[in-house]
């Protein structure tokens, strides 16, 4: 796939002076629910109405959607509030009856851009289709996967394409839902830099407290757009109701986002400096994260040793180290100089927990 200019045009035509805004429920429940929300979103930022129609469940035996009946609810939407609409589909049925009823708009979930099978079968579907297709990422962070679906979109001749970042599953307990890892997006964009992306942090939170953040930063990642699960009454959602913000809510976050402004060249520099700054944030937070790790694995140390009476200080481990890392550093353009003071700041500090430790 080359990167191709047509790719982004749907979303320069549409001229918004801010960030592409699709909002509405995690699912549509009831037509009631579904057109009080759109009623509310009507005559804000929002360009597109969302609402899950078959909604694919991790376990069954949870709401798993309404089904076709849903697709009639978003028609009317369009008709009484002028909103485009948008729904998930996975398989070619969903396809044809979302086409069938006018969906503006169509995006691949996480679950489905994990199987190319699926993959095909929806961008056989689609085929030539002149609506817009977001594709999701893949649950496992894995970009190859998330590029190849776009791939077979794309050599289903539809054009009018683009990815949503919604984060990936880890084992390990964090405080996402679905862990960000920005590094993967920034490296598609660097890739496919006329690929719109659209950032779902309702999806990658999990919780409605960090949605506002979580778009900051893909703002100032040069994001298009966010996708924002909004509902009238979160609580009683009958789907993601932790994440699910209200139109209210959504009004506000617009409103407070740093939106940049691209023109002229001192814009550009902005734009470029503040993307680089963002990532550097998100590298130092790592670093942190990772050091503060590390002395807990070194404290673990510590009490073995206290439990051998084994000294603190083994130099020939440490002359192993410290010679691993000068090497490992100058292969990524990292001074003798420096590897040796940061590494004997670490190793300090490390030998200040272990000192607690034995003397506790
Ligand atoms: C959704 O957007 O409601 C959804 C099911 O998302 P994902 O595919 O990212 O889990
Ligand atoms: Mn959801």
């Amino acid at each position: 796939m080359e990167n191709s200019k047509q790719m982004r045009t749907w979303l320069d035509d549409l001229g918004l002076n801010h960030p592409l805004v699709i909002a509405g429920p995690c699912s549509a429940e009831t037509e009631e629910q579904v057109l009080k929300i759109a009623h509310e979103l009507k005559d804000t930022d929002v360009n597109y109405y969302r609402a899950g129609i078959w909604k694919p469940r991790t376990r069954p035996g949870n709401f798993e959607g309404v089904g076709a009946l849903g697709l009639k609810w978003l028609q009317k939407v369009k008709e009484e509030t002028g909103l485009k609409t948008a729904t998930e589909v996975a398989n070619r049925a969903h396809v044809e009856l979302a086409l069938e009823h006018d969906i503006d708009l169509l995006w691949v979930g996480a679950r489905s851009t994990v199987s190319p099978f699926i993959v095909q079968e929806i961008a056989d579907a689609l085929k030539g289709t002149d609506k817009i297709v977001l594709v999701k990422n893949p649950v496992n962070p894995d970009l190859s996967l998330w590029l190849g679906a776009v791939e077979r979109l794309y050599s289903s001749d539809i054009k009018k394409l683009g990815v949503i970042h919604r984060g990936f599953s880890t084992y390990e307990k964090s405080k996402y839902r679905n862990i960000p890892e920005w590094q993967l997006a920034i490296e598609l964009q660097t890739k496919f830099p006329d690929l719109p992306i659209i950032n779902d942090p309702s999806h990658i939170t999990g919780n409605r407290d960090m949605i506002f953040d979580v778009s900051q930063t893909a703002l100032d990642l040069n994001f298009d757009g966010l996708i924002i699960e909004t509902h009238h009454d979160p609580e009683n959602a009958w789907s993601d109701a932790a994440q699910q913000v209200t139109p209210k809510t959504l009004v506000q976050i617009m409103n407070d986002l740093r939106i940049r402004k691209e023109t002229d060249e001192e814009a550009e520099y902005k734009k470029s400096l503040s993307n680089l700054r963002a990532q550097i944030d998100i590298i130092d937070n790592q670093l942190i994260e990772n050091l503060g790790k590390r002395m807990k694995v070194s404290d673990g140390i510590g009490k073995l040793k206290k439990r051998k009476n084994v000294a603190v200080l083994q130099s020939n481990r440490w002359n192993q180290i410290l010679g691993a890392m000068i090497l490992e550093g100058e292969s990524k353009g990292l001074s003798e100089e420096f590897v040796l003071k940061m590494f004997k700041a670490i190793h300090q500090e490390s030998i200040n927990h272990q000192e607690k430790i034995m003397q506790a």
